[in-house]
């Protein structure tokens, strides 16, 4: 793995930045043509399978959805100024809308209308996936200005059997055990959720074409809640090889990094992730599970129980510009997401390189001068933690301890003990023995 060559791309937040701004203006829901049009642009940057379930297949105690399009929809006044335009921003419809051309008053539009109070310049972001309706949404600031008015409210819009769509991409390592990436594709155009997960995972899976991998990896785009409902149902009788997992959300803006942990709270994802925010030195939140969230919930739910937590800046729901216009390309940036992709991409790291090694001179120190290996405990200033690497690996080695367990307890970062490591296995002072 040239991990660290990666590590050390500086253009990759700005790569991930520019993908969310092409993706940005498309009108994604859970199913629909926005959906395919996300993934076929993901296509063209990794090699993903598209797949389709069928609209009303039974999935555990759901079903999937019909499928949702819409082309235009808007609201005019009676002077025939359009007050509302979807295709200004498509958060200003209720996602599942359903056709609708009438005149209606203005107490009578209010009923389908939303707005955020709160915010007064934002557009809410709403959706009636499961129930049948219609609306708008739009700024609070602009709702206080209507008038008493006819309106003509147009949606043109179908929902109609079709398919739940997704995006699947498996790597086979050397054993059958496999890390799950997962994210959601069914956000409109909002940056931090969702389309920053979306985008840093496209470039993690990147990293790992043509590559020799111990572990098999699995990424996955689909629509939240349902799509991964749906996703498990499928593929029910190949779970079992998923060990853990990691749902990416939220990694674009600019707060400190948080940890959502595994329902198990102690596996070694949790080990890993808390490992690699400790070796950062930036500041950081970890949080335990909690049964909301994303799609943590479904692989984590008692009939699969698979070890899932969340890697994401600011966790959603705490940021005021969640599910809002707010939640745009200036709430993001290169920087940040630079950031997050560092820290996925050592979690494949250290998963790869979380060997467990063997001393082979394991009766007392060996002589490391006889080796010309003195310079690298002393000598040598600009490596102060070296003679430490040293002692601690010689020491822990003894065929059960792995690399992690001893970066852990040193509390020497992860990256410099496996360098250390490399050095004693090319002396055959280590060998690996798992
Ligand atoms: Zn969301």
């Amino acid at each position: 793995m040239s991990t660290y060559n990666l590590l050390n791309n500086n253009n990759i937040g700005i790569e991930i930045y520019s993908f969310i701004e092409k993706l940005f203006p498309i009108c994604r829901s859970i199913t629909g043509n926005g959906t395919r049009k996300t993934l076929e642009l993901i296509k063209q940057h990794i090699p993903i399978e598209i797949n389709d379930i069928p609209s009303n297949t039974k999935v555990f105690d759901w079903n999937v959805p019909k499928e949702w399009n819409i082309i235009d929809a808007y609201v005019k006044n009676s002077k025939g100024e359009k007050i509302i335009d979807f295709k200004i921003s498509n958060l200003h419809i209720l996602q599942y809308s359903i056709s609708i051309h009438k005149k209606i008053s203005l107490d009578e539009l209010k009923n389908h209308l939303y707005t955020l109070e709160e915010y007064p310049n934002w557009i809410p972001y709403k959706t009636s996936y499961y129930q049948e309706n219609w609306g708008f949404c739009m700024s609070y600031k602009q709702f206080q200005t209507l008038e008493d008015d006819e309106y003509e409210v147009f949606i043109d819009s179908t929902l109609e059997n079709g398919s739940l769509t997704y995006g699947e991409l498996f790597f086979k390592g050397e054993i059958e055990d496999e890390i799950l990436f997962s994210t959601y594709i069914c956000h409109p155009s909002m940056c931090n959720d969702n389309l920053s997960g979306v985008s840093l995972l496209t470039f993690l899976a990147k990293t790992l074409i043509d590559k020799k991998t111990k572990y098999s990896y699995r990424f996955l785009f689909i629509p939240e809640t349902i799509g991964a409902i749906s996703w498990l149902a499928k593929n029910e009788n190949n779970v079992h090889k998923m060990k853990y997992g990691v749902v990416a959300t939220c990694v674009g803006d600019s707060g400190q990094l948080t940890y959502k942990k595994t329902k198990q709270g102690n596996t070694l994802i949790d080990k890993i992730v808390e490992k690699i925010l400790v070796d950062s030195r930036d500041s950081y939140e970890i949080v335990d599970f909690f049964p909301t969230g994303s799609d943590e919930r479904q692989f984590s739910s008692p009939g699969f129980n698979i070890p899932v937590g969340s890697l994401v800046r600011t966790l959603y729901g705490k940021f005021p510009e969640y599910h809002t216009s707010a939640d745009n390309m200036d709430f993001i940036n290169s920087k940040s997401l630079q950031d997050s992709f560092t820290k996925y991409n050592s979690i494949i790291h250290v998963l790869e390189n979380n060997v467990i090694y063997k001393n082979q001179n394991p009766k007392c120190e060996p002589n490391l001068g006889k080796r010309k290996l003195y310079d690298l405990i002393g000598a040598n200033k600009e490596l102060p933690s070296n003679s430490n690497s040293i002692f601690w690996l010689l020491n822990q080695s003894d065929g059960n301890t792995s690399l992690l367990e001893i970066a852990t307890k040193s509390n020497i970062s992860f990256i410099d003990i496996k360098n250390m490591a490399d050095i004693l296995v090319s002396h055959d002072l280590l060998t690996i023995v798992n």
